[in-house]
């Protein structure tokens, strides 16, 4: 045997996997696609959900697991195995306290209210996402752990029925124990089409937030398949919102503008958090909206960087720039009328209802108070000075996917009939039983990266461990 344990994939998951592994006495391979460690973990801003932190009782923030568990259920309706959700809520306090231990800063003063929940969760790192690569690659390397990039693992080794190694590279290695942390598939069209058919409905518009980490695509999903692995969690993910102008990641809706439907009807408060935006755009007649605003609105409001950026170390997304939108004037793509019945034509909504929505819209900016959808945004503007502008806005761009592979309680991945596969384990995106059909807030990416590998890390040493005596 080469190894104990082989972990396919080097991001968050993968290394939290051979970290806990190595740190229980196994011997631990990391084969990585790409030319380094990290994946889409060390493009992530670094948010980390967990409740009942010491942070966030540094903080003054009262909070448990059992509340996110609630929180998390209920957003979820329950379509959530609730032993996988308790393990997520009961796992975030250590592992901010492991990525403290291991040089992670996380300021109490930083911590966000991410998602819905009205508690806030999103404990931002200093570091951002490479610094929490980076601290659990020197943890990796410190506990033994071996890495080889350029590796992508093209297919396991099953022998009656056991997985009992990979090959990769034209290199076959063998091990007790394979844990498969390949990440999303957000690079994969043909994955996208099979397991996401909301994201696939956008076409050519679909955009990924990985395009940066070229592995990504689902190979995780298709190796644990052939080894009769079950996938779940069809059509489940985080798509955010975008006029998709440049390929950015920006995942907000323009809070200083009104948004309409192509029945010009509002359907949401425009600083709503990116958790919920996308799903109810994507609800809305031909899954698009349209941001609405007149000049005055798009001079003011586009040129302050305090109005366009939504949270520290937001650069402020390109595609929300004067000079861009004015751009895209030109191009067609921005609508520009003198009069909202003519706007309402050239961008095809529906004139008498979008002349409603802005009357009472302007009605309620004369005081900042919108008593129809509790927007509070810093500045609401009304929308009186010709041209005015339409904008169309998809909510085609992935953040996360949440279909993928199905694990026990113990991180041993399932087949159809609920039984485990033997000697297979899996842990991070790659995963579809975790995460669930609504986004919980920024941050639960890595927690379900990082929780759910060390889950797979513990329970393959276990099990080799166990199977030697
Ligand atoms: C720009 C951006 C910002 C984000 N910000 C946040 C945030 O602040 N907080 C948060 O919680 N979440 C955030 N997310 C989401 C979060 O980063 C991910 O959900 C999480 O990091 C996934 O971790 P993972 O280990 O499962 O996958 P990854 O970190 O993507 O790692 C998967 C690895 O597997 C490798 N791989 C794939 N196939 C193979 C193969 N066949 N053989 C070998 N290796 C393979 C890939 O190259 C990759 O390195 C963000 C995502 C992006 C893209």
């Amino acid at each position: 045997m080469d190894f104990d344990v082989i972990v396919i994939g080097g991001g968050g998951a993968g290394l939290s996997a051979a970290c806990h592994a190595a740190r229980n006495g196994a011997s631990v391979m990391i084969l990585e696609a790409d030319k380094m460690l990290g994946g889409a973990t060390a493009l992530a801003g670094g948010v980390v959900y967990a409740a009942g932190t010491r942070v966030q009782r540094d903080a003054g923030i009262v909070d448990s697991p059992e509340a996110m568990f609630q929180y998390m259920m209920s957003l979820n309706q329950w379509s959530i195995r609730p032993a996988l959700a308790k393990i997520m809520c009961e796992g975030g306090a250590s592992i901010i306290d492991w990525l403290i231990e291991l040089g992670n800063e996380f300021p109490p003063s930083a911590i966000v209210e991410s998602g819905v929940g009205g508690c806030p969760r999103g404990h931002q790192s200093i570091g951002a996402g490479i610094g929490i690569v980076q601290s659990l690659a020197n943890d990796a390397g410190a506990n033994g752990v071996e890495v080889a990039l350029g590796s992508r693992v093209s297919e396991l080794i099953v022998e009656g029925g056991r997985v009992c190694g990979v090959r990769a590279a034209g290199t076959e290695l063998r091990a007790k124990a394979v844990i498969v942390t390949t990440g999303g598939f957000g690079n994969s069209l043909e994955m996208i089409k099979r397991l996401w058919p909301t994201a696939a409905a956008h076409g050519s518009r679909v955009y990924s937030f990985y395009e940066k980490v070229p592995f990504n695509m689902g190979d995780g999903i298709k190796l644990g398949e052939s080894a009769g692995a079950n996938v779940t969690g069809i059509d489940n993910g985080l798509l955010v919102c975008s006029p998709n102008f440049v390929k950015d990641t920006e995942a907000f809706l323009p809070d200083w503008a009104m948004v309409v439907n192509r029945d010009g009807r509002r359907f949401i408060a425009e600083d709503a958090s990116y958790a919920v935006s996308g799903y109810l755009v994507n609800e809305q007649p031909e899954m698009r909206c349209f941001a609405i605003f007149d000049e005055p609105a798009l001079a003011e409001a586009c040129a302050d960087e305090n109005v366009v950026k939504h949270y520290i170390n937001d650069p402020g997304s390109e595609s929300w720039r004067v000079n861009v939108i004015r751009r895209h004037v030109e191009t067609g793509r921005v609508k520009v009328a003198d009069s909202i019945e003519e706007l309402a034509h050239r961008a095809d909504i529906s004139a008498e209802a979008l002349r409603a929505s802005l009357d009472r819209y302007n009605e309620y900016a004369k005081t900042g108070d919108d008593p129809e959808f509790f927007k509070k945004t810093k500045k609401m503007y009304s929308f009186r000075t010709p041209p005015f502008y339409a904008l169309e806005i998809r909510a085609s761009t992935i953040v996360s996917c949440h279909a993928g592979l199905d694990i026990d309680n113990f991180g041993r991945v399932l087949d159809a009939n609920g039984r485990s596969v033997p000697g297979l384990y899996a842990g991070g995106e790659v995963l579809g039983c975790t995460m669930g059909r609504r986004y919980v807030g920024g941050g639960i990416g890595i927690a379900n990266a990082l929780i759910f590998g060390r889950l797979a890390g513990l329970t393959a040493a276990a099990d080799v461990h166990s199977a030697a005596n």
